[in-house]
């Protein structure tokens, strides 16, 4: 259910802009995370991106299952967005899955000062019937 005292990184389905992209939230709103894959060269980006920035080619979206994952790198957020203002302080973690895409997302049950490396797991969090996101659990 919404937590609505938290603070969201995320999309509202009005945002999709492209078939890639809704396909994209329509699988989120599922609890459902894709990654895409280029189909040239086999480059895989986490969240998905529509061309390879490499070769420009298209790729394709496939679900993405890993869960577990180490703290890379974070930022502790003082001055928020204005939607975000009153949730300041914050911490946005970029976690790293064993087969090395990053993601990032908010780490929202903190009970002190995150540290490099840290375990952390992705979850799915249903803020209403039109926002789907994920977050770090740690
Ligand atoms: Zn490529």
């Amino acid at each position: 259910m919404a937590a609505t005292d938290e603070v969201y990184l995320g999309y509202t389905t009005d945002e999709a802009t492209t078939p890639f992209f809704r396909e994209f939230l329509d699988a989120l709103a599922e609890e459902t995370l894709m990654k895409s894959v280029c189909t040239e060269c086999g480059r895989e980006y986490l969240p998905p991106r529509e061309y390879c920035q490499d070769d420009l080619s298209k790729c394709e979206l496939k679900e993405f299952k890993e869960r577990e994952a180490k703290l890379y790198s974070y930022t502790i957020v003082d001055f928020a967005p204005e939607t975000l203002s009153s949730k300041a302080p914050y911490v946005v973690g970029i976690g790293e899955f064993p087969s090395g895409l990053r993601l990032t997302a908010h780490i929202t049950n903190l009970m002190s000062v995150p540290e490099v490396g840290m375990d952390m797991k992705l979850a799915f969090d249903e803020v209403d019937e039109r926002l789907v996101t994920y977050k770090w659990l740690v």
